[in-house]
């Protein structure tokens, strides 16, 4: 079903694009500026965008290789985000009745980030949150296979692994309330035998208990299409678990996690037809924005 579209075409619902917009002034492992960026969704005609760049590490110890190699610190980077803030601020000012723009931030769930991102939300004031998981046991898990297999062994087996993702996000979840929480199962990223891990009861039933905390809490979810750019056979969320989506009636809405002017909308058309494919509704909500 996945074929590469970037094309909006009359019998698709409007792209939007919950989670993206990292760009290379703010973020190391992106590239491009974040005005050209913002212009490129105007230019393929979105109907709004969230702009959701990494938080801040919490201290070095958190920098990421192509951070510290970039001579980077936990300081410089909380620096670099304050003046992502307000440039986007000013982004969503220029493009107002052009195209609406949120101004968002995506977090960690590493030990102290949660309690972290709080802090950044109560300073800095963004529309919304994407509340995402990127380390179990503190260990990077999307960066690459051998320190995916790193946590796995922190962790003491890869089904543990899943079950420890799981309750970190389901912390998450609870104390940060994100509007979005961000690629939900992006835990199988480096794990090919995925389908029958998610069936693995101990993960099931974690599946099963954060979707009920998505939906009492009335967050929504990203249909993360960037995997399908990193060749991936389906987006974060996978089929089962949009089954169950569907089942409970959450929101889900297409994240293009662009991460450069060329990612701009890649796959949410097939992210689009993938939805309507499994009768998930695709009259798209916004997500709920924050009252300070
Ligand atoms: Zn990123
Ligand atoms: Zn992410």
């Amino acid at each position: 079903m996945i074929r590469y579209d970037n094309q909006q075409s009359e019998e698709l619902p409007p792209f939007v694009s919950v989670h993206g917009g990292h760009s290379g002034e703010y973020c190391q492992h992106a590239r491009d500026s974040l005005d050209d960026i913002v212009k490129a969704y105007h230019n393929q005609q979105f109907a709004w965008v969230g702009i959701t760049e990494h938080i801040p590490p919490t201290s070095d110890s958190f920098l990421y290789p192509d951070e510290r190699s970039a001579g980077l610190t936990a300081s410089a980077m909380l620096e670099r985000f304050a003046q992502y803030m307000a440039h986007c601020r000013s982004l969503q000012a220029a493009y107002s009745g052009k195209l609406t723009i949120f101004v968002g931030m995506e977090t960690e769930a590493y030990q102290g980030a949660v309690d972290y991102a709080i802090q950044l939300r109560d300073r800095f004031h963004p529309d919304y949150i994407v509340g995402s998981v990127h380390h179990v046991a503190d260990i990077p898990i999307d960066m690459n296979p051998s320190e995916y297999a790193r946590a796995i062994s922190a962790c003491g087996g890869i089904v543990d692994m899943y079950a420890a993702y799981f309750d970190l996000q389901y912390d998450m979840i609870q104390k940060l309330k994100p509007s979005v929480v961000g690629h939900f199962d992006l835990i199988r990223i480096f794990d090919p035998d995925y389908p029958s891990r998610l069936k693995t009861p101990a993960v099931w039933e974690r599946i099963c208990r954060n979707l009920k905390a998505v939906e009492s809490l009335g967050l929504m979810l990203d249909l993360n299409v960037r995997a399908l750019l990193k060749g991936a056979r389906e987006p974060y969320l996978c089929h089962p678990i949009l089954e169950k989506v569907r089942e409970m009636a959450i929101p889900v809405v297409p994240g293009d996690d662009s991460h450069s002017v060329d990612t701009v909308g890649r796959h949410v058309a097939d992210g689009i037809r993938y939805l309507q494919s499994l009768g998930i509704s695709t009259a798209w909500t916004i997500p709920g924005i924050y009252k300070y």
